[in-house]
């Protein structure tokens, strides 16, 4: 949260205020404000504006899931994590998807994978195996997991302006978190989504109002279309450590039905007799490079308790 000497940055339908945030405020709610909030502003008399209330959160994504202590919400009211790679210049870090996508099935967000530089495909088409096609290309291999687990995997090139309208559709009307590493073009695709946004001077854009619940948006973009993306650099390093282990499971969508078949209900898919899991894995119905991520997340899960 980007919370400027005391100074709460607040969107509102004419633009953006600065406030205060009393201590009557603090005391009176069971959580700090965050990055996504929505509050109610009250202006003073001197034109100065102050936070009245704190709105109830719809959801909020944590470092380990379930919103159990209050200071460790990084965005309030997520309604998307999109996991942003390159097909190429950088290689897709699998494991950084893999990490983030798992943060959001723990903290019960949707999850995306945007799979930028769709324009480096072209030259390694033919030692590219069939993937998928899609609109804007054959969606190599390696990202095949991702659609049988269920996610939308978005194919796009910044610099051919393609996939791009499918992009806006999906950010639309939601608070998504943008995360991937550098040199993705992750700045590139917002700047083309985002007329008039340049992200590097950090200029923040209107919107269209929603009256006086507005949003704290100190790390926010608002989106012309409604919704905002949220800037969270360094959250694909977010380490597990206070997940619960036995949660982990669920993080991957595509073990929940093998899973039903494990001997042991509350199998870590590991060294147990009986694991359907590792059948499938074996069988290759599930990746085995998402299973050895779940088995290091498992692994970081296990430390921190
Ligand atoms: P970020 O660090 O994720 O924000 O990435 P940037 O948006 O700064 O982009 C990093 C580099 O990749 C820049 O040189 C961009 O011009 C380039 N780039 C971004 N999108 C594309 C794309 O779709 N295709 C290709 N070939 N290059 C791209
Ligand atoms: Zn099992």
């Amino acid at each position: 949260m980007e919370v400027v000497a005391g100074t709460y940055h607040v969107e509102v339908a004419d633009g953006r205020l600065e406030c205060s945030l009393p201590g009557r405020v603090k005391r009176s709610s069971a959580r700090f404000v965050s990055v996504g909030d929505l509050v109610e502003v009250e202006r003073l008399a001197d034109e100065s504006c102050r936070i009245a209330e704190l709105l109830p959160r719809q959801s909020a994504l944590t470092r380990h899931g379930v919103a159990r202590r209050r200071e460790q919400v990084i965005v309030a009211n997520v309604d998307q994590v999109a996991a942003v790679v390159s097909v190429a210049r950088p290689d897709p870090d699998f494991s950084m998807v893999d990490r983030l996508l798992a943060l959001a099935e723990l903290n019960e967000v949707a999850g995306l994978l945007i799979v930028n530089k769709a324009d480096l495909l072209e030259h390694s088409r033919e030692h590219e195996p069939a993937g998928v096609d899609t609109a804007h290309g054959v969606l190599p291999d390696d990202f095949v997991p991702y659609v049988r687990a269920g996610y939308e995997v978005l194919l796009t090139s910044a610099t051919r302006r393609a996939g791009l309208s499918e992009l806006r559709d999906r950010l639309a009307d939601r608070i998504t978190v943008f995360s991937g590493p550098s040199g993705v073009g992750k700045s590139s695709l917002l700047n083309a989504l985002m007329p008039g946004l340049d992200l590097r001077v950090g200029e923040v854009g209107e919107r269209k109002g929603r009256g006086r619940h507005t949003t704290v948006a100190a790390a926010l973009y608002p989106f012309p279309d409604g919704g905002y993306v949220a800037d969270t650099p360094g959250l694909q390093y977010v380490a597990l450590w206070e997940v619960d282990p036995a949660d982990l499971t669920h993080a991957f969508p595509e073990f929940g039905e093998p899973a039903a078949g494990c001997r042991f209900a509350n199998c870590r898919h590991r060294e147990e007799p009986e694991c359907d899991v590792r059948t499938a894995v074996e069988a290759g119905s599930i990746s085995e490079r998402r299973y050895q991520h779940y088995l290091a997340l498992l692994a970081e899960a296990e430390e921190g308790r």
